[in-house]
């Protein structure tokens, strides 16, 4: 193997080393890494931090025993370590250092109850344990699966990273840092540097996140979720190459996965991105740990431990140009105060007081909008944040409101803030109009909107009964192909099963060549239905019938329409390929509520005209569209084609007889001759002498090739509406 003399800072979040079983996958990834130097920063197992805090909380305010959660908390371990199945030699250490610790943590929790109050030094020893024990054991096992001459050094992390706490959080002191850290980890990393194309050997060192020391010398932690900070602060002491966060989820994704089906992973993204997307509830990264990699450029890999095949999502100075929209996010529920009044107006003083105030009382302010007028100033916070604000705007303005210059403060209950993030958006014209077109054609309100000049971010504010609406038009304006259709299927006989082929034949070449993304996502006929979110897969087509009896419920019209037309999806089309009046019936309700219909149901058209002039309001009212088709001998596209005959005014009566050969036995069965008129007469006749001369020949209507062409015809008549 060529030696890779690269350095790498792998972390591994609590659900990752959670078990036995996630512990050794983690381990195999570690391995798997060639480069020489990896520096492995491990969180506790998945909820042991929330229940040392749990238990110092109880130790300090309560009379309840603590001791039967924290015989939990070490027995926990102690499984953990048998079930890895660890040399004797290993196991011991292991088993001591749990009771040495233990016993520590026992002193410290029976001091907390007896003094009923822990200080937060005390408190940040208990729960460091957590991180301390993980990466012991995590150590271990590596140590034990290391092979040949690779190394496998545990390393107190405590010492090398020293921050002061600040009212903000926690803050490094390089210099001391990077003072301790030489003194306590150098060693491996000259030995990587000079080791270039050396034996081919690696050396691991394993150590805990979260725990950090005072520039005093007393133990502390970079706070709750700390350990990614961790891995950011050791990358940038060791000039780590790249950082790789292991977590469960598959990168950073364009939107919550839980209200927005389409959305995906962004596989690069800046920095600056990932910022703006975590300060809006992007939950993979905190922003402030990427401060020190930001700032050294050290790329940041995201990848999922439960799925290590997936490419992940890289946070680096390099983004994606041909996403100008990375990602979409709410914040919610958020309250919108808004201060009215001529005192506003030229009085810079106002923003002034008013953010005074909300600092003082420690509210933080998530977005601000002023006119230039400065007639009024708008700022929405967290709806937890209710009152606190409430209370320090009286404060501040009681004068002004006494005097009758600002003259309301109206404040708007139950709002969401939407977040369109992304650095294609700077300097680049339509993003916002997109956005916004995107929530009238929703028809949903914006009460507010907010744009910094960095062009990264636009905000609007919408009710927070439209949020999740919102958001998944939005995110499917930006990241579904414009024609990506939600389609509906009625009546799975023998016109509908050869759509369902046709569809599932041409899904790929239609989307890929055009852009046209055709998604059947609920089938009916007249007894069952069946919808699904993610589009019915392509073996429907040979069997629709069957499969509908087997796997169908009841038919609900009304559930099968709400369906269809699913707000994420830009655009929904109802297929009656049934035979049935009823359905019929439903036309005019659909077109109005803007779902597109294409029929081929003779009964639809054929029916009192009042009912065919009643759809063209509908149509209008819904701005969709209405295409339909009747067929003759089953399979002859009859109106386009004398649509397009009348257009070219060929003829004004078609007589179209079949050849045996073509009919099949039930179209035997039905007429043979079919006549069709169409009014009113245009001029020409396709046989009279004039047309017979230029044709040269005497029209043969049963010789023309209806196959080749009913294929072209059927095509397009069905979908040229796209
Ligand atoms: N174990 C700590 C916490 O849960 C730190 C971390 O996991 O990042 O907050
Ligand atoms: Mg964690």
């Amino acid at each position: 193997m060529n030696r890779d003399n690269r350095i790498v800072v792998h972390k591994f979040g609590g659900s990752s080393v959670a078990t036995a079983e996630r512990m050794r996958t983690a381990a195999g990834l570690v391995e798997a890494d060639p480069r020489a130097l990896k520096m492995v920063v491990v969180s506790a197992l998945k909820g042991v931090t929330d229940a040392l805090y749990a238990l110092v909380h109880q130790a300090a305010t309560t009379d309840q025993p603590w001791e039967p959660q924290w015989l939990a908390v070490k027995e926990r371990h102690r499984t953990l370590i048998h079930e890895l199945r660890l040399s004797e030699s290993r196991v011991q250490p292991l088993l001591h250092r749990i009771e040495d610790d233990g016993a520590a943590v026992e002193r410290l929790l029976q001091t907390i109850r007896l003094v009923k109050t822990a200080s937060e030094s005390i408190q940040d020893r208990v729960v460091g344990y957590g991180e301390l024990w993980s990466s012991a054991i995590f150590n271990a096992l590596l140590a034990q699966r290391a092979t040949g001459s690779d190394r496998v050094h545990w390393l107190d992390a405590r010492p090398c990273v020293i921050v002061h706490w600040h009212s903000l959080g926690p803050v490094v002191d390089w210099p001391m840092s990077t003072a301790a850290f030489e003194r306590h980890a150098a060693e491996w990393v000259r030995a990587n540097a000079g080791a270039v194309n050396s034996e081919a050997h690696t050396t691991t060192v394993v150590m805990p996140g979260f725990v950090a020391t005072t520039p005093e010398g007393v133990q502390t932690t970079l706070g709750r979720n700390g350990s990614d900070y961790s891995a950011s602060i050791i990358a940038a002491l060791s000039k780590a190459q790249e950082i790789v966060i292991w977590t469960d989820v598959d990168g950073v994704l364009s939107a919550d996965p839980r209200r927005v089906a389409n959305a995906r992973v962004i596989e690069r993204l800046s920095y600056h991105e990932a910022v703006e997307l975590a300060y809006f509830g992007a939950k993979v990264i905190h922003p402030k740990t990427m401060t020190p990699a930001i700032e050294r450029a050290i790329p940041i890999r995201i990848k999922n431990t439960f799925n290590p095949d997936a490419l992940g999502s890289v946070i680096s100075n390099q983004s994606d140009d041909s996403l100008p929209v990375k990602g979409i996010t709410t914040v919610e529920p958020v309250v919108l105060f808004n201060l009215e009044g001529t005192g506003n107006s030229g009085a810079p003083a106002t923003a002034e007081r008013l953010f005074g105030a909300l600092r003082e009382a420690k509210v933080s302010v998530l977005l601000i909008s002023q006119g230039s007028s400065e007639h009024s100033i708008c700022i929405a916070v967290h709806a937890r944040e209710r009152a606190a604000t409430t209370a320090a705007l009286e404060q501040a303005f009681r004068a002004e409101r006494a005097a009758g210059l600002i003259a309301t403060t109206a404040i708007i209950d139950h709002c969401a803030i939407l977040a369109v993030v992304g650095d294609g958006m700077a300097g680049q014209s339509g993003v916002a109009a997109r956005a916004f077109k995107t929530l009238a054609d929703a028809a949903i309100n914006i009460r507010a909107i907010a744009q910094g000049s960095s062009e990264r971010n636009i905000s609007v504010v919408v009710d927070e009964h439209n949020a999740t609406r919102a958001l998944n038009v939005v995110h499917s304006a930006f990241y579904l192909s414009d024609h990506t259709v939600s389609i509906g299927l009625i009546g799975p006989g023998l016109v509908g099963q050869a759509l369902l082929e046709q569809i599932a034949s041409q899904r790929e070449r239609l989307l890929t060549r055009y852009g046209i993304d055709l998604r059947v996502r609920a089938i009916a006929s007249s007894q069952a239905m069946h919808l699904t979110e993610t589009p019915l897969s392509d073996d429907w087509s040979q069997t629709p019938r069957q499969r509908l009896c087997e796997q169908g419920t009841a038919i609900d019209l009304h559930r099968f329409t709400e369906h269809v037309m699913a707000e994420h999806l830009p655009h929904a089309l109802i297929i009656d390929c049934s035979a049935s009046a009823d359905v019929a019936q439903h036309y005019e309700r659909w077109l109005a509520a803007g779902i597109h219909v294409i029929t081929p149901n003779k009964k639809a058209n054929s029916g009192p005209m009042a009912n065919y002039e009643r759809l063209k309001p509908a149509r209008r009212k819904g701005g969709s569209q209405y295409y339909y088709e009747a067929t003759v001998g089953a399979g002859l596209p009859i109106i386009q084609t004398l649509y397009d005959l009348r257009i070219c005014s060929m003829s004004t009566t078609v007589v179209c007889r079949f050849r045996r050969s073509f009919a099949t036995p039930k179209r035997r069965a039905s007429p043979s001759r079919i006549r069709a008129t169409i009014s009113p007469a245009p001029t020409w006749r396709a046989n009279s002498p004039s047309w017979r001369a230029r044709l040269g020949c005497r029209l043969n209507w049963s010789r023309l090739p209806w196959r080749a062409w009913f294929r072209s015809r059927w095509w397009r008549s069905v979908w040229m509406p796209f």
